[in-house]
């Protein structure tokens, strides 16, 4: 089944540093729980709209990403129920300013520009998550390429975890993690989140 994003999500919980060989190109440890930071609702868009470069930063950065889309408010949800909670996945890019991210000890203002969170094409239910080819393409040329199944906290791993923290709302999104292949992009470019059953969101680099 495939649904369109009625509304924007009310936030959007990041997992960081999800597949091994991502923390190992940023030089940082795997943790011992997930990793999350949340994007404001405010730096979504959808497919095809264009990323603003912000003039504060000097380096912006593609991070494809499986993201997971919550079917109804839930609270502690436990691993085992978590699948009743979803209501399907889409792709999502976590542009990031990373010249910000390493200046500050938190990570909001690097994450959390306008547009900075291209989400889309679309939510498709009733596919296996846990094994999709995960794509990065700029400018056509492919930059990231891995598996879902290279996830280090599986899917409802993040789910519970992240409900026995906050309310979850229908349409929030969490997003998955990156793997290896972040670098920056430039005004003008053109990148494409390619996941395996999902679909393709595409999006472009516009001066802000
Ligand atoms: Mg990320």
């Amino acid at each position: 089944m495939i649904y369109k994003f009625a509304k924007l999500p009310s936030k959007v919980v990041c997992v960081g540093l999800n597949y091994i060989e991502h923390a190992k190109e940023l030089n940082m440890k795997i943790p011992a729980q997930p990793v999350i930071f949340l994007k404001p609702s405010s730096s979504v868009i959808f497919n095809n709209e264009k990323i603003k470069y912000p003039k504060m930063s000097k380096r912006v950065d593609y991070e494809a990403e499986l993201a997971v889309v919550i079917a109804k408010k839930c609270k502690n949800v436990s691993e085992k129920n978590s699948k009743k909670y979803i209501l399907g996945y889409a792709c999502l890019n976590d542009v990031t300013a990373r010249d910000l991210q390493k200046k500050d000890e938190q990570w909001t203002r690097a994450k959390s520009f306008d547009t900075f969170c291209p989400l889309g094409p679309h939510i498709v239910s009733g596919i296996n998550p846990n094994n999709l080819k995960i794509e990065l393409y700029l400018n056509g040329e492919v930059k990231q390429s891995s598996n879902t199944k290279n996830l280090i906290f599986k899917i409802p791993e993040l789910v519970s975890f992240i409900s026995k923290i906050m309310t979850l709302e229908k349409y929030d999104v969490i997003a998955t993690g990156t793997p290896v292949g972040v670098g920056p992009v430039k005004i003008g470019d053109k990148i494409e989140v390619k996941i395996e059953k999902v679909g393709t969101l595409t999006n472009y680099i516009a001066r802000d």
